[in-house]
């Protein structure tokens, strides 16, 4: 899922970000496909949350598990089907992680998506609409129906809907609270060795959204790549965004002043004048995460990227490295949420 900003101190960073292509990155998933599994990100969404709203008037249907509730789920063709919190984060859990992955990954997933959709449905962002949530990946949570998480799963198509319902069930209710409130469970694909401040990427301070080590290496597809522009196309692309810089001079100039936020990613650069975050970069030329260094060849330049996604949150491929050195799930989103409470229902 992708998503707006969900909280106010976010909102004009977040949308300059928007301004500058920031939904572009997610494009590179709609061409993922076949060996590669598929990489997610996750933003922090709008509107700010209403704290102590009414949970987005969801209607509730008697069951023992609270993932029976009803969840209105907005589909991407427009109709709204309800269905229960667990078959729905059955479809999200599908869409957003591999289901190759650990079962303790697994339910931090389900964890996080279940937490996101509260939050959302809290927030009332698709009241408008008679939902809670949507299907849209670039605004909620990826979510795929059972009929194509089959399709996409082939002849692994019974054990992954069981594994990975095991992993909806086996946390049932369980969320991710900070101070009493439901936190932003904001998630991405793979990082660079340690996680973002959420402050770094969107502006504003969060508790829980803190810089903390992340276990992942080379064993993650594609973790290291590289994007190679001309100094043509470098210089095409900041005219389209209409950044205003000086690109007359030696291509060997254009860039300068790169400084690091703590996490080792791009804070910032300048390019031909102009200063840009290391966000605003990723999207300007299309880089997978902000974890880059870029180098100049004469006429080209060549950016040297490692990671997927923004880098705040949890790491879903930190998350399995996580999981395959024995820590439960529980020990897993402590990890990457700091300081929050792991408690049923809200
Ligand atoms: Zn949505």
């Amino acid at each position: 899922m992708q998503n707006r900003e969900r909280w106010a101190g976010l909102r004009r960073p977040f949308l300059t970000g928007l301004a500058l292509g920031v939904f572009l990155l997610l494009l590179p998933l709609a061409a993922l496909g076949g060996g590669e599994e598929r990489p997610v990100e996750v933003l922090p969404a709008s509107p700010t949350p209403a704290v102590g709203s009414a949970p987005g008037g969801a209607p509730s249907v008697t069951g023992e598990l609270n993932d029976g509730k009803a969840l209105r789920v907005l589909q991407n063709d427009g109709t709204v089907v309800t269905m229960s919190m667990a078959d729905y984060l059955l479809g999200v859990v599908s869409a957003e992680m591999p289901a190759s992955f650990e079962p303790e990954a697994l339910k931090a997933q389900a964890v996080c998506a279940r937490t996101y959709a509260l939050w959302r449905a809290q927030a009332g962002s698709h009241a408008a609409e008679g939902a809670d949530v949507c299907a849209d990946s670039s605004c909620c949570q990826a979510y795929l129906s059972p009929g194509d998480a089959a399709a996409r799963w082939g002849a692994h198509a019974a054990e992954y809907t069981a594994k990975l319902s095991a992993a909806v069930a086996g946390t049932d209710g369980q969320v991710l609270t900070y101070g009493g409130s439901l936190i932003q469970a904001v998630f991405f694909s793979s990082a660079a060795g340690a996680t973002e401040d959420a402050a770094a990427v969107w502006g504003s301070t969060l508790p829980y959204l803190v810089s903390v080590d992340s276990p992942e290496g080379d064993e993650v597809p594609n973790y290291r790549s590289t994007v190679t522009l001309s100094a043509g196309e470098i210089k095409a692309l900041a005219e389209e965004a209409g950044l205003g810089c000086d690109l007359s001079g030696d291509p060997a100039g254009w860039f300068s002043g790169l400084t690091r936020t703590v996490s080792g990613r791009v804070a910032s650069l300048s390019l031909g004048g102009v200063s840009m975050t290391g966000g605003a970069a990723r999207s300007l030329f299309s880089l997978r995460s902000a974890a880059f260094d870029v180098a100049c060849d004469g006429g080209s330049f060549t950016f040297s990227v490692t990671g997927y996604g923004h880098g705040v949150g949890l790491s879903q491929y930190g998350a399995n490295a996580l999981a395959k050195d024995g820590a439960s799930w529980r020990e897993i989103v402590e990890h990457y949420y700091t300081g929050v409470t792991i408690q049923e229902g809200v």
